[in-house]
């Protein structure tokens, strides 16, 4: 077994120091890019939607269309009928034949009318959905803009971003190794109960520098004297003096 080596307090606390800052750095990455990822996933959502709303209002447009055809063609055939049963009525021979030819014709001009008065109702619906298109469209085209534009300003910040990102991962990977196992899990957990991932902080004009909770002078003394890991009692995270946490840098 390789002899392990027994690192002081005060080095475990600058390597939990150097950690935290690094990882600090990887957060502030993520911070950029901020809500710009569920942005986008939002706007594309949002824009399948609509073209979903889009394609129905075509369709039913369609619809409407083709029942004005069916009118249409059926005001003709009406009058078609009209004009066949006036022949008729020219070689009518009793008065009985007469009246029900007469009766045809007000019948397929009833029908007629009827697929008019169809028609104005169906046209006056299609201007409707014509205009509900149109809204639509518009939708699309300025939810495509804002969308277009959010994504370039996210491939833009991860490709700033990128390298930078990636030297930290590596500095944080290196970080770890040879770090106390409990003191990281620790780390971790105070880390990941934190939205700021605060899991070590300075003592800051005799505050906590994660929840700004007094510090006694004598837990003060303490601090400074590196003997120990001490944690705020109010917030749990892991304190240090501000002297050390200044002398740690990242690389
Ligand atoms: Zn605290």
């Amino acid at each position: 077994m390789p002899a392990v080596k027994e690192y002081s307090v005060e080095e475990k606390l600058s390597s939990l120091v150097k950690l935290q800052k690094i990882d600090s750095k990887l957060d502030q990455i993520q911070i950029l890019k901020g809500e710009l990822p569920m942005e986008v996933s939002d706007l594309e959502d949002e824009i399948q939607g609509l073209t979903s709303r889009k394609n129905r209002i075509e369709e039913e447009i369609n619809g409407i269309t083709d029942f004005i055809e069916q009118k249409k063609n059926a005001i003709k055939e009406a009058a078609e009928m009209v004009s066949k049963y006036e022949k008729q009525s020219e070689a009518v021979k009793n008065s009985r034949e007469f009246e029900a030819i007469n009766k045809e014709i007000e019948m397929q001009q009833l029908e007629g009318k009827l697929a008019e008065k169809h028609i104005r109702d169906a046209n006056e619906e299609l201007a409707e959905k014509v205009k509900q298109l149109e809204h639509a469209n518009k939708q699309i085209a300025s939810k495509e803009t804002v969308l277009n534009g959010k994504k370039a300003d996210l491939e833009k910040i991860i490709a700033e971003t990128e390298k930078e990102e990636q030297q930290y991962s590596q500095l944080a990977t290196d970080a770890r190794k040879g770090m106390d196992d409990r003191l990281l899990y620790s780390y971790d957990r105070i880390r990941k109960s934190y939205r700021n991932g605060l899991a070590v902080v300075p003592v800051d004009r005799d505050a906590c520098g994660g929840c700004y909770n007094a510090i006694p002078p004598q837990k003060q003394s303490e601090i400074k004297q590196r003997k120990k890991v001490m944690v705020c009692e109010n917030c749990g995270r892991i304190l240090v003096d501000d002297d050390l946490n200044n002398s740690v840098e990242i690389a």
